[in-house]
């Protein structure tokens, strides 16, 4: 998603992002709006303008590191301000890179692909190797650890056998 509040620039971004990188992208011309596409989808990543009309970038950016299904989302900072102080507020509030206007669109592209390809911190976390002597044995509905049947409760095994299914991968409850 761009949150860009210069036409120009977001239509010119958002083709050479469709053009080049083969990314599907939504674009927005204020925080609000911004705010407004992210709490109904998931994005992949976001591209913020700090100087916007109403709640500016930073403001967007707070608000979207303290929501549900985007606050993991990597976020780099569009500008025009060079200060170093807006630099350093943008990245102690959770943004992961920075682009001082004006920059190439290739420049974008090439960052944007750097931070999709760089792991998160958090999905680092959410992927625990297989663990060692555990067998889920879904037909006899069996739990065993290193051979030894595990005691559980219908309830417990079916938890069991969902998570061992997709290891590291989030179940809703
Ligand atoms: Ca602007």
């Amino acid at each position: 998603m761009i949150v860009e509040d210069e036409e120009d620039l977001a239509a010119s971004l958002k083709y050479n992002l469709e053009k080049e990188g083969g990314y599907f992208v939504a674009t927005a011309g204020t925080g609000e709006q911004g705010l407004s596409l992210a709490r109904g989808r998931k994005f992949d990543l976001v591209m913020l303008d700090m100087m916007l009309p109403g709640i500016d970038g930073l403001e967007v950016c707070r608000t979207l590191r303290a929501s549900g299904q985007n606050a993991a989302i990597p976020i780099i900072f569009l500008t025009a301000r060079i200060e170093e102080s807006d630099k350093l507020i943008g990245l102690e509030i959770g943004a992961d890179d920075y682009l001082t206007k004006p920059f190439s669109p290739r420049e974008l592209v090439a960052r944007i692909m750097a931070l999709l390809r760089r792991p998160r911190e958090a999905d680092r976390r959410a992927a625990p190797p297989q663990p060692a002597g555990l067998e889920v044995d879904v037909p006899r509905r069996e739990v065993r650890v290193d051979g030894t049947p595990i005691a559980l409760t219908r309830t417990e095994f079916d938890i069991m056998a969902a998570l061992a299914a997709d290891p590291g991968v989030v179940v809703a409850r």
